[in-house]
């Protein structure tokens, strides 16, 4: 993400003020993070030496409860990029009607360049620099890009040792046997399905007809490909960071997963002795991907993929966005003069989010629901607002993103007027 992300999702912000009348104290807490937390994390090296990372947690905004949001390692984390992820936290909890607000964290650094013991001082040192600025009811972490299970067990410990009591309900996306919750590794592609169902019931599309392509065939792109071929659509393309491939009249996914994860390449299903040696693919690139003549488009890897350079040249109809951020501002004002729906980030890729409250509320009722409860819980919360935001879109007018903002605008501003005056009369705002 490249600085001046903030300004572009304020932008979308004051776009959607346009349509809703707030009271101009909400109006004005919106556009700045309530905090914003810098912290040198010291590591010693495997080698001996010091090692000093910036990290970051933003509390975005926590009217409607405590913030929540994952926590990223990657060498391009920037104060503006982890507020721009609890900007959007803020409003995809509300969308979905959450107790949370939204938070975000990260550390500057390349983890692939740690070794697994550098890695967990790095984990336990973050945690000790933001243990007073973090809980379960003030601000609840989770696993992001390049943070995993395991990464949040071990902040899970540190924050019980820095405490003095076991308190699970700190930070979810936990390992099982810590206290994490059945159905949340393929709760986000579980959520998008859901959604894409609802949207495509509405415009009275059979899943049966529709032509697919899906960019990034990770933990889930690959989920969500599966969940919709097991439904007769047609999936034409797949890609990682490797690059794509592409079948005209569709491919086989679970041999494409699980080729995949024999090798770590969709390319190995070029390889010698491929059970699909027989099947002719192509190879397509990933910008090629993105400009397929589909019914869905689903960027499922990165952000700023979709922008005012390509926009022009998307065919798909519909772009269902499980990454978050994949389309500009730019691109977004493109494609709606073309008539395609983008079903937008705050609600496409939020059931990853609707499952971690879940592994919440069972931290801190200490009562575990199987399986079968997470999904049906996960179904009902998708279903219901997917179904308010397409109706809000179509009674505005407006997009189906403007349509999702309004929809948090209106919770948020709730919650505001529900809390009273109270900082109209002391210091506090
Ligand atoms: P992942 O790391 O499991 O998978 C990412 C995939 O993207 C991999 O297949 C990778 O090869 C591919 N990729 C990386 N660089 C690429 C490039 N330049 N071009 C094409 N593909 C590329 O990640 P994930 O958990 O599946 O998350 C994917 C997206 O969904 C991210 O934007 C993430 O923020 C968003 N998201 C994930 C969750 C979740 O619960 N997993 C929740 C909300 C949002």
């Amino acid at each position: 993400m490249s600085d001046g992300i903030f300004l572009d999702a304020r932008k979308r912000l004051d776009a959607a003020l346009q349509h809703v009348r707030l009271s101009p104290d909400t109006v004005e807490r919106l556009h700045y993070p309530k905090s914003v937390l810098k912290v040198s994390v010291p590591v010693r090296m495997d080698n001996g030496a010091l090692k000093i990372f910036p990290g970051y947690r933003v509390r975005y905004d926590d009217t409607r409860g405590p913030a929540k949001g994952g926590i990223r390692y990657h060498p391009n984390v920037s104060p503006d990029e982890v507020t721009s992820l609890a900007f959007w936290m803020t409003f995809k909890c509300a969308v979905l009607n959450l107790p949370f607000g939204g938070g975000k964290g990260g550390i500057t650094v390349n983890p692939k360049a740690l070794s697994r013991t550098e890695l967990e001082r790095l984990s336990r040192g973050y945690i000790d620099a933001v243990a007073d600025f973090i809980g379960p009811d003030i601000d609840i972490p989770a696993p992001d890009v390049y943070t995993n299970q395991m990464i949040m067990g071990w902040m899970m410990d540190q924050y019980s040792i820095i405490k003095r009591r076991i308190t699970p309900a700190v930070i979810t996306g936990k390992p099982l046997s810590m206290g994490g919750s059945l159905g949340r590794e393929t709760a986000t592609a579980k959520g998008a399905y859901h959604a894409i169902r609802v949207m495509m019931k509405r415009k009275n599309r059979d899943l049966k007809d529709l032509r697919v392509a899906i960019q990034g065939f990770g933990n889930a792109g690959a989920e969500l490909a599966e969940m919709l071929f097991n439904d007769g659509c047609t999936i034409v393309a797949v890609s990682d960071s490797r690059g794509g491939i592409f079948k005209q009249d569709g491919l086989h996914i679970p041999t494409v997963r699980q080729r995949k994860k024999a090798t770590q390449k969709l390319e190995a299903l070029y390889a010698d002795g491929s059970v699909l040696e027989s099947q002719d693919h192509d190879r397509i690139t990933n910008e090629e991907l993105l400009e397929l003549d589909v019914d869905l488009l689903i960027p499922a890897a990165l952000e700023g993929v979709i922008t005012e350079h390509n926009a022009g040249r998307i065919k798909a109809r519909t772009i269902i966005e499980v990454a978050n951020g994949p389309t500009t501002g730019a691109a977004e004002a493109i494609l709606a003069e073309k008539g395609i729906d983008v079903l937008p980030d705050i609600l496409a890729n939020a059931g990853g989010v609707t499952v971690s409250y879940f592994e919440w509320v069972q931290n801190r009722q200490g009562m575990y629901w199987t399986e079968e409860e997470v999904a049906q819980r996960l179904e009902q919360r998708m279903v219901t607002e997917t179904e308010c935001v397409l109706a809000l879109a179509e009674e505005k007018g407006v997009t189906l993103r403007l349509a999702a903002y309004i929809h948090a605008l209106h919770r948020l501003e709730d919650a505001s007027a529900s809390r009273g005056t109270e900082d109209y009369f002391r210091r506090r705002a």
